[in-house]
This record gives structure tokens, sequence and C-alpha cells, in this order.
């Protein structure tokens, strides 16, 4: 479903990828790790065109997405994506937020959109706050907010950037359950995450980036029990 083929990017002089290499089947789980600075967000944005890499291309179900002609709109309705701090819109409800880009993008009629939002909002388990605003709500109930919200717009492909980051450590389990729950409806997931147990138990693939280069890749019983490179032990025993 995804294929990332030898990208690079630089920002001015400095290289933050380098020829990263990575391929994912639909239902795949990948997570992303490395030190901060390692490239795992940029790789991310370089995925729904949020930045450009220089070099390299990427495929989305067969369809070149870093063409220059690709339809970045499109591409970013059919990848979803939640960051560390989601941006609700204030003055929307959550099923109003939810709802909004069915609504806007899709071209739903209004009930039609709500209807679906709702749903998408007791798949998180938000079926009690559909009418809150995002001021009423916690970090975590906002961040399965804009997991639904993404969902909404029924993406072939999820990006997830730390979205537990921002919590406080009692919020972290409700929103790694939901994204527990969307690997087992096989959903295709790229995720960059520190929660390592989480990783270890749905990723099909761990992707160590260090400096921007995929220094080591493999299903995670190899990668955590058995890693290759001695800088991915040594990553590992500094953050487990
Ligand atoms: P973290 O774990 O801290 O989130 P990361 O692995 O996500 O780190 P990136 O955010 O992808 O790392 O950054 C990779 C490198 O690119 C860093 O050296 C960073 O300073 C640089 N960088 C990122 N965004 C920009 C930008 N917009 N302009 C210039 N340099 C940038
Ligand atoms: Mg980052």
């Amino acid at each position: 479903l995804l294929r990332v083929e030898n990208v690079s990017k630089w920002y001015g002089d400095e290289q933050v990828l380098r020829e990263v290499s990575f391929e994912m089947e639909k239902g795949d789980v990948t997570v992303l790790i490395g030190p901060s600075g390692s490239g795992k967000s940029t790789m991310l944005r370089c995925v729904n065109r949020l930045t450009d890499a220089q070099e390299g291309d990427i495929y989305l179900d067969g369809e070149l997405v870093t063409a220059s002609d690709m339809d970045v709109n499109r591409l970013r309705r059919e990848v979803g994506m939640v960051f560390q701090d989601i941006n609700l819109f204030a003055h929307l409800t959550a099923l109003g937020n939810v709802a909004l880009g069915p609504q806007r993008v899709l071209d739903l009629d209004k009930q039609t959109a709500r209807d679906r939002a709702r749903r998408q909002l007791e798949q998180v388990g938000l079926a009690p706050q559909v009418d809150s605003y995002p001021a009423e709500l916690s970090g975590g109930q906002k961040q399965r907010v804009g997991i639904a919200r993404a969902l909404a717009m029924e993406p072939k492909l999820m990006l997830f950037d730390e979205p537990t980051s921002a919590l406080d450590p009692e919020l972290v389990g409700e929103v790694l359950e939901v994204m527990h729950d969307l690997v087992e409806e096989g959903m295709t997931m790229l995720v960059v995450t520190h929660e390592m147990s989480f990783a270890r138990s749905v990723a099909d693939e761990i992707v160590f980036l260090d400096g921007g280069a995929v220094v080591e890749r493999g299903p995670p019983e190899q990668l955590f029990e058995h890693p290759e490179r001695d800088r991915t032990a040594q990553f590992l025993s500094r953050i487990t």
C-alpha cells in the first residue's frame, strides 16, 4: 500500500533524511522509532506532502505521491494524520469537528455527515461527549476526537506522530486503546511513538531511524530482542 524508496531530504545544508526506504502492505502497522531529530516527523510529513523530499519516490496504492502533478488535496483525504497536539475548532462541538471534513470535503449532506461523525465518536469511546466543546474535553478525549476526525474521511492510511506525547500519563492508555482497536480493524498505520510496549504488541515492522537514515528495520521481536546493530541496542537500552 505504501512504498518509500530512497527518500532524501535536506533543510538547507543539513541532510535530514538519507535514502530512507521501507514498504507497507495493506493492514500493516509500521512504527518509526529513533532519537529526537532523527527525521521521524519529517518522514511522515513527506508521505502526505506537508513537506517535500528532494530525492526518492513515495507510492501510495501504486500512485506516485511525490509526482509534481499529484493532487495533494486528494492525497490528504486518503491519508489521515494525527499529531501530538490536535487542533480542534474551539467553536465546534466534538460532533461538529468530526462532521466538518466529510461535509465540506467529501460533500456529504449535513445529516449523513453528522450520523457518520456520531458513529466515529462512538467508536473512539466518546458517545457521551458528542455535544461537548474542546474546552470541556480532557487531553485524551481531544486526541480521540482528532482520531475520529481523521477516520471520518475514510483514509487508506493513518499517520500518527507521537499522539500520546503531550498527554498526562494517566490519559495515554485511552488513546493507545483506540489505536489498538484500529489495528484490529485492519487499518494501515504508520506510527511514530516512544511507547515501546505498544510498538512491540502491534507493529508488523519497526524502523529505527538515526541521523535521517534507516539503521535497522525488522519485526519487533527481532529488533527489540536481537538488534543487529550496536546503534540500535544502544538506543533501545536508553529508552526502555
Ligand atoms: P523528535 O523526536 O524530536 O520529534 P524527529 O525525529 O521527528 O524528532 P524531525 O522533526 O523530523 O525529527 O527533524 C529532523 C531534522 O530536521 C532536525 O534536525 C530538525 O531540526 C530539522 N528540521 C525539521 N523541520 C525543519 C524545518 N521546517 N526547517 C529546518 N529544519 C527542520
Ligand atoms: Mg517528531
